[in-house]
């Protein structure tokens, strides 16, 4: 211990004010940033993994040693483990689900979000980054939390190791790119796919949109090695370039948010219901034509909300929830059918199985889609105005 605190005083990484008993040391608030300097002169194959295992937690005025993130308890699929604010599960041969829980007095994603780490023989690959905890983002309600950075980096350094990273989001809304400045200046390739707007970021959590690199869907795909080859699509509607990954050698696909988690998803105008009514009927298209029907029929869809999965197509006052972990190709297609349903008008097709069961109430989760018609098929669903549904059908709303 005497030896790893030595360490970092002869970096120069932080000042100390002196003292330390045992485990705890009083270091000054600047610790926090020791990260970046660290790694610079890491060698190529280690880029992105701190030199030193050990991290630190600050309380007030007292740092103790943080115990890194163990991930030996994670051996079958199903295992699971919390660490710190996460809690992460093993879901196939070296694939994590690392899952914020949330936090219900928060807004939005601060309900809880999911990010993805898949790792291959050459490199591994996280998909999307989650809430903002190092700094806070405000519009929902979501506080810094100490060691954010630090504890992320732990999980992913104790999964992957010392396997080159690169991160790719589905799409740069501030719950999904939250956990950007714990990666930066660490030798790691953001990706995002084109159509996304790259400026959120700076104005989500100020930071410089030029660390992201973008990539036409459909074109790029991440070669992890031992076949695990991650492809890309691109599905637009709740962004402007969201992407959908797959990994056809798992059949697994990571979608975010654009197809929704489970309980819908809301749709401000026409365009961006005809968008996602395109594009999801051509994943539909893309899935049939790529995977045969039995390896379709047992796909994995995880979704950027993985705690949505359980409202089995709706969310309602007293909605009873289904004991669900992950959704299906039946998802893929119901959203699908559910898009270009209302764009023919099938809710008022006697049959169709589209519905429109009401108007959206619940607002504490969602105030924005409050009074907007929920239109299900199956477990898909989607939020609109029910003018613009009408209007998007191309039929007059009756007065
Ligand atoms: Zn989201």
């Amino acid at each position: 211990m005497k030896a790893i605190i030595f360490n970092y005083f002869k970096r120069g990484l932080f000042k100390t004010n002196i003292s330390f008993f045992c485990l705890n040391i009083i270091v000054n608030s600047n610790f926090a940033q020791f990260k970046p300097e660290r790694i610079q002169n890491s060698d190529p194959d280690t880029v992105w993994v701190s030199p030193n295992r050990q991290v630190f937690y600050t309380t007030s005025a007292i740092a103790q040693q943080m115990t890194p993130f163990n991930a030996s308890t994670l051996i079958k699929p199903g295992d699971e483990v919390r660490y710190g604010s996460y809690i992460i599960r093993k879901i196939g041969e070296r694939v994590f689900q690392i899952n914020d829980p949330g936090d219900k007095s928060t807004r939005g994603g601060g309900w809880g979000v999911d990010m993805y780490l898949v790792c291959g023989t050459k490199k591994a690959l996280l998909i999307d980054l989650g809430n903002n905890y190092i700094t806070g983002y405000e519009k929902d309600l979501i506080k810094a939390r100490r060691n954010a950075a630090e504890e992320l980096l732990s999980v992913i350094e104790g999964l992957a190791g010392k396997l080159p990273l690169e991160i790719a989001v589905t799409h740069m809304h501030p719950d999904h790119d939250g956990m950007t400045a714990a990666f930066n200046n660490r030798k790691v390739t953001f990706w995002a796919g084109a159509g996304e707007d790259l400026n959120a970021l700076k104005t989500q959590h100020t930071l410089d949109p030029s660390i992201y690199k973008t990539f036409i869907q459909g074109e790029k795909s991440f070669d992890l090695g031992d076949g695990r080859i991650v492809e890309t699509f691109l599905v637009r509607g709740h962004s402007n370039g969201g992407t959908v990954y797959i990994i056809k050698k798992d059949m697994l696909v990571f979608s975010g948010d654009a197809l929704g988690s489970g309980f819908g998803q809301a749709f401000p105008t026409i365009e961006k219901l005809r968008q996602v009514a395109e594009d999801s009927q051509k994943l539909v298209e893309y899935v049939k034509a790529n995977f045969t029907p039995y390896e379709r029929y047992g796909l994995r869809v995880y979704t950027g909300h993985w705690w949505q999965n359980a409202y089995g197509g709706f969310l309602y006052p007293n909605k009873s929830q289904t004991d669900i972990g992950y959704l299906d190709w039946r998802f893929i297609q119901d959203v699908a059918t559910c898009a270009n349903g209302i764009l023919q008008g099938k809710w008022l097709i006697d049959g169709s199985g589209l519905r429109y069961i009401g108007n959206m109430v619940y607002t504490d989760a969602w105030p924005s889609a409050e009074g907007r018609a929920i239109m299900v098929c199956g477990i898909g669903t989607i939020i609109i105005p029910l003018r613009q549904a009408y209007e998007a059908a191309g039929l007059k709303m009756p007065e």
